[in-house]
């Protein structure tokens, strides 16, 4: 038995050893995709149900990979935020997304704002707010123009760090939204005391629509309350029109989903905003 002990020691440490290799190895990967402009955006858009106009876009990332193809943000993501090169990532991430939105906004509906998601790393290295600044003004950028994308995990990470943050960041006039609202452990009460404007409710919930009558109650439940404490509500991952129906009832004003439009390379997009505002 001592010896299988030691030998699963071993067995145990060399997997650990691999692991830290493969990470390694996949850092110094990512490093060079972001020297040689690799990463790339694209956009999905969200619409106001009732003017059925564009609203805005989030961008979400890629990775534009030389021998495998488009990656997605749930492959590398993580190891980003591991090694911190999430940080870089992320700043690149808001600077090319600003410049994009400021190409949009002579076709683009007045208030028309581009959506980014943060990270938890650029919330406690403290780089957000001196990067949010300097792709505004790198790209000519109102700060009405740009949300945030916070996540409620993030929040709860450092609360006063992130709400120290927040303000500064919605003293600038950013708006800032919280992201996958419901899967985390905040209340809607503790939304008072942060400076958010918007909540998305998570896909997980949307995805239960109109089978689970539970989630349905949530969504709605989420809807009310929200909105009597003056906050905008989107509904992500929205697929089917009889989810469409439902959070129209309900009261949601915006939408995001594949029944809109899938995440969308720039130049496809344009159309999209260039068409919903010519008719
Ligand atoms: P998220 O912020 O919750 O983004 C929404 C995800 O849902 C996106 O996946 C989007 O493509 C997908 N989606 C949109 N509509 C539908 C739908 O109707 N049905 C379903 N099933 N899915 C839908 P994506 O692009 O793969 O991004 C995954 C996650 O990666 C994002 O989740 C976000 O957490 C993260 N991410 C993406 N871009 C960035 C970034 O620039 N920075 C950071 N920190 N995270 C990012
Ligand atoms: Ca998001
Ligand atoms: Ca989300
Ligand atoms: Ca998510």
């Amino acid at each position: 038995a001592k010896e299988t002990g030691r030998d699963s020691l071993k067995l145990f440490s060399s997997e650990m050893a691999e692991k830290t290799r493969q990470k390694l190895a996949g850092t110094e990967d990512m490093r060079r995709a972001l020297r040689e402009n690799e990463f790339l955006l694209h956009f999905q858009p969200q619409l106001n149900q009732r003017s059925a106009k564009i609203v805005g876009v989030e961008a979400l990332v890629r990775w534009q990979y030389p021998t495998r193809g488009l990656i997605s943000p749930a492959e590398f993501i993580p190891l980003a935020e591991d090694s911190g090169l999430i940080v870089l990532l992320g700043r690149w991430v808001l600077r090319e997304a600003c410049r994009q939105c400021r190409r949009w906004l002579a076709d683009a509906e007045p208030g028309f704002r581009v959506s980014v998601n943060v990270s938890a790393r650029q919330f406690k290295e403290r780089t957000i707010v001196a990067d949010v600044e300097a792709a505004l003004s790198d790209a000519g950028l109102s700060p009405q123009n740009l949300e945030l994308e916070i996540t409620e995990s993030l929040i709860m990470q450092d609360l006063p760090l992130a709400i120290e943050l927040m303000n500064e960041l919605a003293a600038m006039g950013v708006t800032l939204s919280i992201d996958d609202f419901g899967t985390g452990y905040s209340s809607l009460a503790a939304l008072k005391r942060f400076p958010v404007s918007k909540l998305k409710i998570d896909k997980s919930f949307i995805a239960d629509i109109p089978r689970d009558a539970d989630s349905m109650a949530l969504t709605s439940a989420i809807i009310t309350i929200a909105r009597s404490l003056g906050l905008q509500i989107v509904a992500e991952g929205v697929e089917t029109e009889a989810q469409v129906k439902f959070l129209l009832e309900s009261g949601c004003d915006h939408i995001q989903g594949y029944l809109v439009s899938r995440p969308l390379p720039p130049a496809e997009l344009s159309m999209f905003i260039n068409g919903s505002t010519s008719d």
